[in-house]
């Protein structure tokens, strides 16, 4: 499947605020938007000019894709799916993206960034209700109780990870047993639960034109 292969420091640039992309790093000094927090390419020091409507609407969007590490064709996807359902589309786009798979490994503190736990998701080193799962966009559901794989259990950047996650904290709609390696989907989020700088109604009206 295509995915986004160049930097990822620059896309946090690109947006003028820190998406957490890389885990640790990102939390030390040596994160690029402290160090250069201007937009990526010749022109970025010039400075950002203030966007048209339409400008503020796209960022918001490339924002989203960019915290859950999705390409354009997946995302408007979710969106038309989100559309199609009962109740506010804003609010239901950002609850097929935070219940994918590879999200919940990432909240559920198994790996330190989103993108590594889509990776290890293709791996094969976690199960959902007993059941190898290796597709990170599959979506869970209530109740659902994901595990690590004997597999990944001897895999020492999710042990790392879990020894952070009282430090990070843990979203009040999952819970982990660290010593099991086990998480539970307790509910499906709602919009204040995922707590993101994202204005999903700026999305919408992207797309509704
Ligand atoms: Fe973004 Fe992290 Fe890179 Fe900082 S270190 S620019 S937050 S990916």
């Amino acid at each position: 499947m295509a995915r986004y292969r160049g930097s990822v420091c620059r896309l946090c640039r690109r947006e003028g605020i820190k998406l957490f992309l890389k885990g640790e790093r990102c939390l030390r000094d040596r994160c690029a938007v402290e160090k250069r927090n201007y937009a990526p390419g010749q022109h970025g020091l010039r400075g950002r000019k203030g966007f048209s409507k339409y400008g503020i609407q796209l960022r918001e969007k490339q924002k989203a894709k960019r915290i859950y590490g999705i390409l354009e064709r997946q995302f408007r996807g979710y969106f038309k799916k989100a559309e199609m359902m009962k109740g506010v589309t804003g609010e239901n786009l950002l609850r097929f993206l935070e219940c994918r798979l590879d999200n919940v490994v990432y909240r559920l503190g198994f790996t330190q960034a989103r993108g590594m736990a889509r990776q290890f998701v293709r791996h094969g080193f976690f199960t959902v209700n007993g059941k190898r799962v290796n597709i990170p966009s599959y979506s869970v559901k209530r109740g659902d109780v994901i595990d690590v794989t004997e597999k990944g259990k001897h895999i020492e950047a999710i042990k790392e990870s879990l020894k952070g996650i009282e430090r990070k904290g843990i979203l009040s709609w999952l819970e982990i047993d660290k010593e099991k390696m086990r998480g539970v989907v307790n509910s499906i989020p709602t919009v204040e639960d995922i707590s993101l700088p994202i204005q999903e109604q700026l999305i919408v009206e992207f797309y509704s034109k």
